[in-house]
């Protein structure tokens, strides 16, 4: 009887857990419906459909490699890399940000910004700050771009190239630490998921934007307090929130006010779960790029010259049958609109360092504002492209509030936040605005990386420019 008595009581808990769901469920569904019928576009109600998702469950980190640390790496400091995508330089300011001021106060910070590299979007600048290079030289030019030689196109959304090492050219941190006996950890970051160089972080995760923002600090304090042996020195971490705020609502809006204030209270959290496990951790706080609110509607480039001259396009880049053709549709889009500068490849101005990789494309369209261009409006997204990531919300059909991608030396909203604080860091230093390719060589330098003999060739970026926050510069 005893049995039977258990078979009940199991059942009626099924029945009750049941309901808990159901009503879970229907609450959730009033929740979404309503933030659905609030949002104005399209892509709006994409973001509060984001907001809202119901959250997953968390997915264990992958584990590449169980090879221990080398005794000499075991003795070193720790660097943990966090992205905040789209976080402004001016938004710690403007939203009071209070512990990424904290970081500025305990540690150092840019306070008028760090620049990042053009184009000034997610995929190329996450590759420059891990690779020290600019975009042309790392080889990821764009989120989306089409490589001539190879006759495919690499995309962001495409997990094939997205995990595909061939695509990655540079010597990406966690690879460098590993090549060197020191193992690294990704929580999230582009390229974190390819073998680079046959070698891959001994720790990295599938991106999945659902993943919860405490479940991702949480991993991060876990790693750390694995045995010395198996515990990575070097982690990346990554929230997307700031950036899918700004594109649908624009840079001043109350979402990006509570984006911030989000991703700021999981920097705390970090900081909080450090100071308890007494490690030698520098923690470097940082963003791909800003944000800034777009004027008009989408420019199609294809109204000034034949599609047929174009092998392919993606996006902004066009990518000519010939030379002879390039030559052709640079004379077609020059001087047509004040909205955009058109180059040859080859001729592009100095400071944007994009002017030598054939993904690049021929010719170069630049815009001169915050404009949205491209070469030709995209086919209807499909219901499934719709629900895509937000580490690149904003790039679809629909025109967003705020956009990003422009010359950051003619737009200073396009500045990202730089923070660094722990053992190795001067408290209070500042630095005026610096490229974000010289963030590697100071990471590389804390954790006693040798970055002189790279197989892929010097670095973009200098110690030099950084050297003046670190306690020892030397
Ligand atoms: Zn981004
Ligand atoms: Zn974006």
């Amino acid at each position: 009887m005893k049995l039977h008595g258990e078979v009940q009581h199991r059942a009626l808990r099924l029945k009750l857990i049941a309901c808990v769901l159901l009503a879970l469920a229907v609450g959730s569904a009033a929740r979404l419906a309503a933030g659905i019928a609030a949002a104005q576009s399209p892509r709006q109600r994409q973001y509060a459909q984001q907001q809202q998702a119901a959250a997953i469950t968390p997915a264990p980190p992958i584990v590449a490699s169980d090879t221990p640390n080398s005794a000499e790496q075991q003795a070193k400091h720790y660097v943990i890399l966090v992205s905040l995508d789209g976080f402004r330089y001016d938004y710690t300011q403007q939203y009071d940000a209070v512990n990424l001021k904290e970081l500025a106060t305990s540690g150092a910070s840019s306070p008028d910004g760090m620049l990042p590299a053009y184009p000034s979007i997610t995929f190329p600048n996450h590759l420059s700050i891990v690779t020290g290079l600019y975009p042309e030289h790392h080889g990821i030019v764009a989120n989306v771009f089409y490589d001539p030689a190879r006759q495919q196109i690499y995309s962001y959304r495409d997990p094939q190239t997205v995990t595909d090492g061939s695509w990655y050219g540079g010597t990406p941190l966690w690879v460098l630490a590993e090549q060197q006996g020191m193992r690294a950890a990704c929580f999230f970051w582009p390229g974190s998921e390819a073998a680079v160089q046959g070698t891959r972080p001994s720790y990295y995760m599938q991106y999945n934007p659902k993943y919860p923002n405490d479940d991702r600090v949480k991993q991060v304090l876990a790693w750390l307090q694995l045995p010395p042996p198996l515990r990575p020195h070097f982690i990346t971490l990554y929230f997307s929130d700031v950036d899918s705020a700004g594109h649908a609502h624009g840079p001043d809006s109350p979402q990006v006010a509570s984006a911030v204030h989000e991703v700021d209270q999981e920097i705390g959290a970090l900081q909080a779960g450090l100071a308890k496990l007494n490690l030698p951790v520098d923690v470097i706080v940082l963003a791909d790029h800003g944000m800034i609110e777009v004027e008009g509607d989408w420019i199609d480039l294809d109204q000034y010259f034949h599609r047929s001259l174009l092998e392919e396009s993606v996006e902004t880049l066009m990518y000519a049958k010939s030379g002879a053709d390039a030559a052709k549709i640079y004379a077609q889009l020059n001087g047509k609109s004040d909205k955009f500068r058109v180059y040859r490849r080859g001729h592009m101005p100095e400071s944007l360092h994009f002017d030598q990789n054939p993904r690049e494309g021929d010719p170069i369209v630049v815009p001169t504002g915050p404009f949205l261009l491209r070469v030709s409006q995209p086919p209807p997204p499909s219901a499934a492209g719709a629900a895509g990531n937000p580490m690149a919300a904003g790039h679809g059909n629909e025109p967003p509030v705020g956009m990003h991608g422009y010359d950051p030396a003619h737009m200073p909203q396009m500045k990202a936040i730089f923070y660094a604080a722990g053992p190795d860091i001067r408290g209070g230093a500042t630095v005026p605005p610096f490229e974000n390719v010289n963030v590697y060589p100071l990471i590389a330098h804390i954790l006693r990386l040798d970055i002189a003999n790279l197989k892929t060739g010097p670095i973009d970026g200098k110690l030099a420019v950084l050297q003046s926050i670190l306690k020892n510069p030397d």
